[in-house]
């Protein structure tokens, strides 16, 4: 990304935070990954139990890495061998971890964050439980109305999501949400961000990159 772009950015992503503030989030902006490892240890005490949804995002950013290196008591789903339940005791655990790290599908430059699950344990950890949570997303994902953060889920995010983890819908055959009826349907569960009454709880770390989907 060259520099005019990364200036465009910065701009879109301060009116984001100042949005973001009107509803009790916090939001930063940094330039790659470990300046948001900077943020999310001032965010987060050593020891703390802490998890985190599934996403590319953290993967890239080095966020995910960073997670398993004992700093934190990390539950981790990814952990080879783990049947479907001890990967739902963790879902449930999050609600009673000191921290939850995911990225969004989209957020929008009015301080909205939208993202759509299938299982809905992702979502529910970011509506209510844990006692924080840190969102980091991509400058990518910044859209100006609600109506732009459900088209990006349709046309990027939830195809790109369903061919990574091979699902049979149609939109990895067509590349675009065609609100289908599979039972492989990834689009279950519609969660929109706007505020928290705790102003310590919500943080969005915006990463002048693209990233994730
Ligand atoms: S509703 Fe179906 S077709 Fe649309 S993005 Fe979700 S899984 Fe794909």
């Amino acid at each position: 990304m060259d520099d005019n772009m990364k200036f465009v950015n910065q701009c879109r992503a301060k009116k984001t935070i100042e949005n973001l503030a009107k509803g009790n989030i916090n939001g930063y902006l940094v330039e790659d990954g470990n300046d948001a490892i900077e943020i999310i240890e001032k965010i987060l005490k050593e020891g703390d139990t802490v998890t985190a949804g599934g996403s590319i995002t953290l993967k890239e950013t080095g966020v995910m890495d960073y997670l398993r290196k004992g700093r934190y008591n990390f539950l981790d789903r990814e952990v080879k061998g783990l049947t479907a339940e001890d990967k739902k005791e963790i879902y449930r655990k999050a609600f009673f971890a000191d921290g939850y790290l995911t990225s969004a599908n989209a957020l929008t430059t009015k301080g909205e964050i939208y993202n759509v699950d299938g299982n809905g344990n992702r979502v529910a950890a970011t509506i209510f439980g844990p006692d924080k949570v840190i969102f980091v997303v991509g400058v990518n994902k910044l859209v100006d109305t609600m109506q732009e953060a459900i088209n990006r889920n349709a046309k990027i995010a939830a195809p790109a999501n369903a061919k990574r983890i091979d699902k049979q819908t149609p939109c990895t055959k067509v590349g675009e949400c065609v609100d289908c009826l599979s039972k492989d349907r990834i689009c279950r569960k519609y969660v929109v961000i706007k505020g928290d009454y705790d102003k310590d709880r919500i943080h969005v770390i915006i990463v002048n990159q693209n990233l994730g989907y």
